[in-house]
């Protein structure tokens, strides 16, 4: 196992970057822990890749700071390189070459690497070595250039929407290499438009919007935190719910939108479920039908960077 301690793979402090007068990166920060999953999740245009390629070491910043592995990504490239995989949007290969072949050569270039053609098996690429890239699908070229940015037995990979366009089977063979990479202490930041891969995967989601990091934590943090939740009961009708709601911390409203149907929001965490209910036992209730609805990493996510169509 590598990458135990709970150190920082990468840190990046006020990172700025532009394309002409266009702003894409806007003074971010971010800090992915080793041995850990991190999530980027954003908008379109919301400079996830500008970012991700500035760690890669293909970008250089305007301003700011990025420390990936400890080391500068332009200035110490070549130190860099061999550490980290790299999975980009574009696949970033040459179209010309047979898929085994590449892999193969990909797989020399490191000390270590892993089984070819038992990466090639899991990843569903044993029918396609022969082909040459341009004649891949596009769901093929994908898990390939997974398969390449994983070969090396890198530190550290970063994964550009790994998933984008795959079928289900295939997002549950990316989503099952990415947890046994995480088992091997290996460091992992993909950006992603999937909640529910942010959600199964990621030990940290970053939520990027116009440049900057909106939130950041793990998962359960930011379903907590900001979003409110609901607690439903059902009920005799016309309770006091004057009274209910000076047994609940402030902050909390309480409200009967139907006869005997009941609505508490606010931060629905057990000590207020155990206050409710027993609110409800001394004054004689039977609350019927309990239920939290917690908020999903959705709703964070709309909260924060709005519900409009980015192009
Ligand atoms: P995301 O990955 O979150 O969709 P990007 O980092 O690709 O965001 O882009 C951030 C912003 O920078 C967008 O407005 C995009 O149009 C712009 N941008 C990205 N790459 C370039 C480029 N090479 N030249 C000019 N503008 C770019």
């Amino acid at each position: 196992m590598r990458n135990e301690s709970v150190g920082s793979a990468v840190q990046v402090r006020g990172l700025v970057k532009r394309y002409g007068n266009k702003t894409a990166v806007d003074g971010l920060d971010l800090d992915v822990r080793s041995g850990t999953v991190t999530a980027v999740l954003g908008p379109n245009g919301a400079g996830k890749t500008t970012t991700i390629e500035t760690c890669e070491g293909y970008r250089r910043p305007d301003a700011g700071t990025v420390r990936v592995l400890g080391l500068d990504p332009v200035a110490d490239a070549a130190a860099l390189r061999p550490r980290i995989g790299v999975m980009l949007q574009s696949g970033g290969v040459y179209s010309g070459a047979r898929a085994d072949e590449m892999l193969r050569h990909m797989a020399k270039l490191h000390a270590h690497p892993l089984d070819v053609d038992a990466l090639i098996e899991r990843l569903g690429l044993g029918s396609c070595g022969r082909t040459t890239y341009r004649r891949l699908s596009g769901g093929q070229q994908q898990r390939l250039a997974l398969a390449m940015a994983v070969v090396g037995r890198p530190e550290l990979v970063f994964l550009d929407e790994p998933t984008a366009g795959l079928d289900p089977q295939a997002r549950r063979a990316t989503w099952d290499l990415v947890r046994e990479l995480r088992a091997d202490g290996v460091t992992t930041v993909l950006t992603t438009h999937f909640m529910q891969e942010a959600e199964e995967l990621a030990d940290d989601v970053a939520i990027v919007d116009a440049g900057r990091v909106a939130a950041q934590g793990s998962p359960e943090e930011l379903c907590r935190g900001g979003a409110e939740n609901t607690l439903r009961f059902t009920g005799r009708p016309g309770l006091d719910l004057g009274s209910l709601l000076k047994a609940l911390p402030d902050g909390t409203a309480a409200a009967e939108p139907l006869p005997g149907t009941y609505r508490i929001t606010g931060t629905v965490d057990p000590q207020l479920l155990a206050t409710v209910t027993t609110w409800c036992a001394q004054h004689g209730v039977m609350p019927d039908g309990i239920s939290v609805e917690r908020h999903t990493l959705e709703d964070v996510f709309l909260e924060l960077t709005g519900k409009e169509l980015r192009s």
